[in-house]
């Protein structure tokens, strides 16, 4: 499966055509598919769980790693082809990798990999990290991956960032070009190792999601206003919980650091 002929012909044989609306760009190149593997660092007895393997480009070289490979593909025709293809080697779950256990499937010390299908990858980005993989290699259009990377009071700083300081590290690990998929996709990819890991602040996620969804849904709003409209606060209470914080009540929600974010959780969360 290293050239797009090859992938168009095996495409033809199973009478599947390429499906844009389940984000089916299938892998072609031979180095980024190595590279991708190499990031789960596999050793003998690893549980690996893959999500969305279409033709089974990764899943063939992580099965000649590991023989405890688990892929999640919700394509009917595709899952039929992996197994005819794969037989009993591969354990395959058909359906939607959105609403699959991710966490029981990896089990203690899971890896996690896929090409995530474009459409749906920030809502996987997020179930991964919740599932707390020991390592996920994760293919990206690169403007997700880099909302992921974002620092403050920049503009691809957003939710999904916050989430991803929190429970984990970002490692950038290839570029990947539009015409190394078949059927090219729009965009340049990324793929990043995500590395989950202890919070570095004591606040809950569940106290810090809502006031970083408020921030993010009145990002041109000063945050004092934000807290007020996303969290219905009183003017005072959201002013004092700022002041508390050692926050200045005019600044926008995404110059705001995790340890601000936390803070500021935690004054609300003591009443103001
Ligand atoms: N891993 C293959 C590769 O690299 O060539 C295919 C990657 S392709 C970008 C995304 C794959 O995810 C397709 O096989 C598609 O059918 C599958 N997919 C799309 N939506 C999905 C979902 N909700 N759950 C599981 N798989 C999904």
């Amino acid at each position: 499966m290293t050239s797009p002929s090859v992938v168009r012909e095996v495409l033809a044989g199973l009478g599947i055509r390429p499906l844009k609306r389940l984000g089916q760009n299938f892998l072609v190149d031979h180095n980024l598919r190595e590279r991708i593997i190499s990031g789960l660092e596999i050793v003998p007895g690893d549980r690996i769980v893959e999500i969305g393997p279409g033709l089974g480009a990764i899943t063939q070289g992580i099965l000649e790693k590991s023989d405890d490979v688990h892929a999640i593909e919700i394509d009917h025709a595709l899952a039929a082809h992996l197994r005819d293809f794969f037989g009993a080697r591969l354990h395959l779950h058909e359906g939607d990798a959105l609403e699959a256990d991710l966490a029981a499937l990896l089990g203690p010390s899971g890896k996690l990999v896929g090409n995530l299908p474009y459409y749906i990858s920030t809502p996987l980005v997020a179930a991964a990290v919740a599932a707390r993989p020991a390592i996920a290699v994760l293919m990206l259009q690169s403007e997700v991956a880099a909302r992921l990377q974002a620092p403050p009071a920049t503009p691809e700083r957003g939710a999904l960032t916050l989430l991803i300081e929190y429970a984990a590290d970002v490692e950038p690990w290839a570029k990947a070009g539009p015409n190394l998929f078949y059927p090219p996709p729009k965009v340049s990819s990324q793929v990043v190792r995500l590395h989950p890991r202890p919070s570095p602040v004591a606040a809950p996620w569940s106290a810090i999601r809502p006031i970083v969804a408020a921030a993010f849904q009145y990002r041109r709003k000063t945050l004092g206003r934000a807290l007020q409209e996303g969290l219905g606060l009183e003017p005072e209470v959201a002013a004092q919980a700022l002041r508390a914080a050692g926050i200045d009540a005019v600044r926008r929600g995404e110059t705001l650091s995790l340890q601000e974010f936390g803070r500021l959780a935690e004054t609300l969360g003591r009443g103001g």
